[in-house]
């Protein structure tokens, strides 16, 4: 790996970044606050959260096996996408580097911060090879986005080839685990001391079941992660949204409990689903969710639409002809699903 201040924006570097009223008292003991222009009235909800949200980073850190300072809140994962381009990439010149087909954000996030974006096709199986991607690596590329569980795919990225690109590559390398909750595979999150150069993204909106609350996490080093705070809106994490995180944190057992649920689910389902006449193959998932090659994925996209199931089309996208990819439901949404296929004609 390079040296991070190689990496980081020459403008970033240089940032003084912006200082809220909470930032300069800073926690210390005090109750009466006249600092920040907030409403005395209408508590709780007169008062800016903690910009750092301490309280609910503590409560993570346990949870994830890793440091308050490790830890990024976000908007979002993709708040913290965004950030990757804001802190390393030097617009019109520098580039980063991703698997194709994957998660669509970090090509749009890479159009709007004007970066260039270079795509490295999947093979067959939906796997890659590491020199293939650092092949096409040159010395303005900053980051590789590697996203396992890959989404659309649903399978694990083999993880041989994802170390030899984080041994080999001297940019950041982007792993995001959005799904890993629903995969027994290892996560990258307990190598973060091992390798410096590494961000691993989590979220909220998946295993957590909390998409409507905007809450998205980046692990890596405190160097990496205070830079993200310097760039970072003040309040990024609302007040609700952290309410909301804790009670969730809470509930461990619930947690456990739905994820348990999902996969027996997820099981059935594709057993069911492999037996219907319209079924040309279902791909591996370790994800909520799988890819299935359908005899006419945009009819049968229309059919189940009418029916009033939406499933995704990604049938346009690269190396997923026929293609829908379904999320795993309750039992009763995936009957439902079910019965509307075994109708289909
Ligand atoms: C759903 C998903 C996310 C989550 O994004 P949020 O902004 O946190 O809701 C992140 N990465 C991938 C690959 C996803 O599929």
């Amino acid at each position: 790996m390079k040296e991070l201040k190689e990496l980081i924006r020459k403008n970033i570097l240089a940032l003084k970044p912006y200082s809220s009223a909470r930032d300069e008292y800073a926690g210390r003991q005090a109750n009466v606050f006249l600092d920040a222009n907030e409403n005395p009235f209408n508590q709780p909800f007169n008062r800016y959260p903690d910009p750092l949200q301490l309280e609910l980073k503590q409560l993570i850190a346990p949870i994830k096996g890793v440091e308050t300072s490790q830890i990024f809140l976000g908007n979002g994962s993709d708040e913290a996408i965004d950030l990757v381009y804001r802190v390393f990439c030097e617009p019109r010149i520098d580039n980063v580097v991703a698997i194709d087909p994957t998660y669509g954000m970090y090509e749009t996030c890479a159009d709007i911060n004007d970066i260039e974006y270079r795509k490295v096709k999947l093979d067959i199986s939906y796997q890659f090879k590491a020199e293939t991607l650092l092949s096409v690596c040159d010395r303005h590329t900053k980051v590789i986005f590697l996203c396992t569980p890959n989404n659309p795919t649903g399978n694990n990225l083999d993880r041989n080839e994802i170390e030899k690109v984080i041994d080999r590559f001297d940019g950041i390398v982007v792993i995001d685990e959005a799904y890993s909750d629903f995969s027994n595979a290892k996560t990258f999150r307990s190598e973060l001391n091992k390798y410096p150069n590494i961000i691993v993204l989590n979220t909220f909106s998946k295993a957590w079941g909390s998409a409507a609350i905007r809450l998205g996490l980046a692990f890596a080093s405190p160097e990496i992660i205070s830079y993200f705070n310097k760039v970072k809106y003040p309040y990024n994490v609302n007040q609700l949204t952290q309410n909301q995180a804790k009670d969730i944190l809470s509930n461990m057992s619930l947690f456990h409990k739905n994820l348990v649920q999902i996969l027996e689910e997820r099981e059935s389902l594709i057993q069911a689903f492999k037996q219907l006449p319209i079924c040309v193959k279902v791909y591996p998932t370790d994800a909520n969710f799988f890819l299935t090659k359908v005899t006419d994925a945009q009819k049968i996209y229309d059919y189940l639409v009418d029916r009033g199931i939406i499933v995704r089309n990604r049938s346009k996208i690269t190396l997923c002809e026929d293609c829908l990819r379904i999320t795993i439901g309750t039992k009763q949404e995936n009957t439902e699903l079910l019965s509307a296929l075994r109708q289909y004609k």
